[in-house]
């Protein structure tokens, strides 16, 4: 069940600790047609509604190439959430779970992950499919897809040996 800041029977809220500047660097807003947190789906879909990932300026030059990239990882910054719950309950029915065992929203670093399709690029828009966040959020950082990648050199002796 979606939320806005509200805690539910069976969770628990620790005192967080101050949030201190890790030094993120926004580097873009995104619009999407969701205004509110009830509305906007909990994950992506490919055959979602395009949305706008607008780049900001000092990063345009950091799109080169992206052009050739079908699908990306967009990394943002959900700034409606708390910030301080260790056990949530996402269907709200009394039982809860450790919010690392979660992709809930609400976590001590509210970064949010989605797997989306390029579907084309306006200046230094990008129009994409998949993501699930209120209009308006935070762009964190852009990166191909990790399922595109090779690896650059093939594997060698020792590589999967642990120390
Ligand atoms: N796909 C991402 C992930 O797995 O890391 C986010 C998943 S999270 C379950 C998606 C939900 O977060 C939405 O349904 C909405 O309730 C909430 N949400 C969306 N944008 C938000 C924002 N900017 N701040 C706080 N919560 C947000």
């Amino acid at each position: 069940m979606v939320r806005e800041n509200e805690i539910r029977p069976s969770e628990v809220a620790i005192e967080a600790p101050p949030a201190t500047d890790a030094g993120l660097v926004f580097i873009g807003v995104i619009h999407t047609p969701w205004a509110s947190r009830l509305v906007t789906p909990r994950q992506g879909r490919e055959d979602g509604p395009v949305c706008r990932l607008e780049i900001f300026n000092p990063w345009w030059q950091a799109l080169e190439g992206v052009e050739k990239i079908e699908r990306l990882e967009v990394l943002y910054w959900l700034h409606l959430s708390r910030r301080d719950l260790v056990k949530q309950s996402p269907a709200s029915d009394g039982t809860s779970r450790g919010t690392f065992a979660l992709r809930s929203p609400v976590r001590p670093n509210p970064i949010g992950t989605s797997i989306v399709s390029l579907v084309g690029i306006e200046g230094s828009t990008l129009l994409v499919r998949g993501m699930d966040c209120v209009d308006g959020t935070p762009l964190l950082d852009l990166k191909p897809d990790r399922t595109l990648f090779k690896p650059i050199a093939p594997p060698q002796a020792g590589d999967f040996e642990v120390g």
